[in-house]
């Protein structure tokens, strides 16, 4: 068996995680050029408002003391809060955490959210605590964070290894140290809560429905059929699993897939309910799955298919792999899978790249479903919930096809010129304080 320690980890090592930044600048500048951006307003947007770094102690089961980092960097707020997820992953940094928030305004500005871009996390590996131990970082890392992050200030949500059980520690920590008054009116400060804890139905999926969706958009748009096409994901956990899921509904068939536990392929199709049962039982691993056979994790994306999902890290299309790349449309699942020179190489092939600031963006325009709803103190229905998405979604997917047909870009460009220039309007109109 190819074990991955992992797949995903030899290719974050080939090129640095450090490189996530110098490809959000990239991508920046190369949009703000063809919109010719007002120089002021590019010194404003290269760089993050605030950035928080907390290192704090935590009792381990074994009753020692460890002591954890962890990041909160603020981009932007021109539009309002800043939004964006919290991961914990040895790879967080601050290089990554800005970059990772600079992606977060551009996504909430496109999808026409009143929000700003955040991100953050812990540097940490979390398979290596338990349940109880991961509750006690999760607690004092909010206390550490104190009134840097507030429901009407900075909203955190789940990324690469949080989950809903993670917000829920957060919004009751956070909650638990306002004064009683206030304390069950902060429930918003996180979104992608358990539904009894103020969570919407359906935001579970909302970023794989959501990353459907563009693809089916998208083959509206060319005149393909998904029936019978093959697609490949990196990465199964909840923006893969969900898109393989719906992608599967419209006869599309998953032949591949790679996860920090190894690659599997097989050309005749991985049943998709078939494999998430499996990760059930296997501590949430692809390894070992009966229906495929075991794949070089080197070669994952030299795979035949016609479609690729990269949802897992950043960085994991480059010069190396993209030439090989046999799909003919890209859907970024994850935050920064394509770096500049891989994206490159790919659009020069002719392969098509709906970019991660449209594609994944459900899972934010979930989360401000679920902001309004506890903001309103109401409760939505799922069909209503999933109406409204493909709403949001398909407004989005429309706007960047079109400006990247009108202005010949490609969608990354198109993206990221409309999400700019939507937050240039605000500073024009607003003026600099003085
Ligand atoms: N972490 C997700 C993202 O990267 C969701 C962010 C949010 O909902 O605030 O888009």
């Amino acid at each position: 068996m190819t074990t991955v320690t992992s797949d995903l980890k030899k290719s974050a090592k080939k090129v640095p995680v450090r490189g996530m930044m110098d490809n959000v600048m990239e991508q920046f500048n190369s949009a703000a050029d063809h919109i010719n951006l007002h120089p002021n307003i590019r010194k404003i947007l290269s760089i993050t408002n605030n950035e928080i770094l907390v290192n704090f102690p935590v009792k381990m089961d074994n009753g020692e003391v460890e002591i954890f980092t962890g990041y909160r960097v603020q981009h932007n707020n021109a539009l309002g809060p800043y939004k964006g997820g919290l991961r914990y992953h040895p790879t967080v940094d601050l290089d990554a955490a800005r970059a990772l928030a600079m992606w977060m305004t551009w996504k909430t500005s496109l999808a026409g959210l009143p929000y700003g871009g955040g991100k953050g996390g812990i540097k940490i590996d979390p398979k290596k605590y338990s349940e109880s131990e991961l509750e006690r970082i999760t607690r004092r890392f909010t206390f550490a964070l104190a009134d840097n992050i507030g429901p009407e200030h900075d909203i955190p949500a789940p990324d690469v290894n949080t989950n809903s059980q993670t917000m829920a520690w957060i919004a009751d920590t956070y909650m638990s140290t306002r004064p009683p008054a206030e304390r069950t009116a902060n429930q918003h400060v996180v979104t992608g809560k358990p539904d009894a804890s103020g969570g919407l139905e359906g935001r579970d999926r909302a970023t794989g429905y959501g990353v459907y969706l563009t693809i089916k958009f998208w083959a509206e748009k060319t005149n393909v059929s998904l029936n019978g096409k093959k697609f490949i994901v990196q990465g199964f956990g909840n923006v893969g699993y969900w898109a393989s899921y719906f992608l599967e509904k419209d006869g599309a068939k998953l032949v591949a897939v790679q996860d920090a536990s190894g690659s599997i392929e097989n050309q005749n199709g991985i049943g998709v309910d078939e494999l998430f049962a499996h990760c059930q039982n296997n501590s949430g691993r692809i390894a070992d799955f009966a229906g495929s056979k075991t794949v070089d994790g080197n070669k994952f994306f030299a795979i035949d298919c016609d479609i690729c999902i990269p949802a897992a890290l950043g960085n994991q299309i480059t010069k190396e792999n993209a030439p090989d790349i046999k799909a003919k449309l890209i859907a970024e699942g994850a935050n920064g899978p394509t770096n500049v020179e891989g994206e490159k190489i790919l659009l020069d092939r002719g392969i098509t790249i709906i970019p991660d600031i449209l594609c994944n963006s459900g899972g934010v325009v979930g989360s401000y479903f679920e902001w309004l709803q506890n903001r309103n103190g109401e409760i939505w229905q799922l069909d209503e919930v999933m109406v409204k998405l493909d709403k949001k979604m398909k407004e989005s997917f429309n706007k960047v096809y079109d400006y990247s047909k009108t202005q010949k870009v490609d969608m990354r460009t198109a993206a990221f010129c409309i999400a700019i220039q939507r937050i240039e309007k605000a500073y024009i109109q607003r003026g600099i304080f003085p």
